[in-house]
């Protein structure tokens, strides 16, 4: 059973990740978490705080996964780690346009590895961390849609 990496911003981590976490762990044995710094993305938690919201959530859920950080190129670093297998999650016709491109991309870049698309669920396919985000600022319910450490971490900023 080859290696997946799921990378993503998880800025935060929502339950609409989790849920993909969940699924691609019941299919590979070995999963990494790739979470993604970008310097040139102005994001809200910082790659610290948003690794250990990902550690916490698989502790508590008992995912035997490995979280892990990387900058620059996806496909570089699938290729440095012999990975051979991207997860992704697809929730709509927007995101499908997006990851179609950038999977052909990586295709050409590396073509050994493939990129496996999870379809959302459907009580979290409209589920974004931009949308949380949004909705959280006005004072919004969110907590059906992120773990409670990301509710109480998100609480803090605001204070
Ligand atoms: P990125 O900045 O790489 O898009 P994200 O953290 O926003 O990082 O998302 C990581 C991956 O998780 C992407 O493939 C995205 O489509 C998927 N994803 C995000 N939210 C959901 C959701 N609610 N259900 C299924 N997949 C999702």
């Amino acid at each position: 059973m080859p290696t997946a990496l799921y990378p993503g911003s998880f800025d935060p981590i929502t339950m609409g990740h989790i849920d993909i976490i969940r699924r691609a762990s019941q299919i590979f044995d070995d999963l990494v978490i790739g979470v993604i710094h970008n310097p040139n993305k102005k994001s809200l938690f910082s790659l610290e705080k948003r690794k250990e919201m990902v550690r916490e959530f698989l502790k508590d859920d008992k995912i035997n996964a490995k979280v892990v950080s990387f900058e620059g190129l996806l496909v570089n670093f699938v290729k440095e780690n012999k990975i051979k297998v991207i997860i992704r999650g697809l929730r709509a016709t927007t995101d499908f346009e997006y990851e179609l491109t950038l999977s052909l991309m990586n295709k050409e870049l590396y073509p050994e590895q493939e990129t496996i698309f999870l379809m959302a669920s459907s009580q979290y396919s409209f589920v974004s961390s931009n949308l949380m985000k949004e909705v959280f600022n006005y004072n919004g319910d969110i907590s059906k849609y992120v773990p409670p450490k990301v509710l109480e971490e998100m609480k803090k900023l605001k204070q």
